[in-house]
């Protein structure tokens, strides 16, 4: 297992976090290598989910974990369906440190996509975990949650003073 860079905003690098991804084609050792150091980079950075591009990939992959339960996840080419609800929460990225912002999204959603061995898999996922899901698919189209924000971005030390600040977690 090895680290990778994490791609940041206002960088040389971070052209690669404005552009689309694609499939995944080959579930071979090289992508499950791919995982585990998304994997390891995503915690060691304190993170509950990281998409390829903010490694620097445009693959259509990202890694999560916001249920220690559940454990790490590895999702790849995923497709988001029946969204239900909405609620806004702050967010952040690991791609745009200290930075948070108020984003709407789903409640509640289905989600299909292959696991490391290729296989459809499906799962329902609701709350942070949707909130989660839908920030990381939108790094494999290109957009950055800054794109979305309600509001002005506020900076961590300020996040304190915010009553209405639920969740707070990078992605
Ligand atoms: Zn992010």
């Amino acid at each position: 297992m090895a680290l990778r860079n994490i791609v940041k905003v206002n960088t040389e690098a971070e052209s690669v976090l404005y552009k689309k991804t694609r499939m995944v084609e080959k579930f071979d050792e090289k992508l499950k290598q791919l995982a585990e150091d998304m994997i390891e980079t995503m915690h060691e950075a304190n993170g509950v989910g990281l998409a390829a591009p903010q490694v620097g990939l445009l693959k259509r992959m990202f890694v999560m974990n916001v249920d220690p339960e559940e454990g790490d996840l590895v999702i790849i080419n995923p497709e988001i369906s029946e969204m239900e609800g909405e609620r806004i929460a702050y967010e952040g990225c690991l791609s745009y440190p200290q930075m948070f912002g108020r984003i709407k999204r789903p409640f509640k959603l289905k989600l299909k996509y292959n696991d490391l061995n290729g296989a459809v898999k499906e799962m329902e996922a609701e709350g942070l975990k949707a909130r989660c899901i839908c920030h990381e698919a939108d790094h494999l189209d290109g957009i950055m949650f800054t794109e979305k924000v309600i509001g002005d971005l506020v900076h961590e030390s300020q996040l304190a003073d915010n009553a209405d600040n639920t969740d707070e977690e990078l992605y």
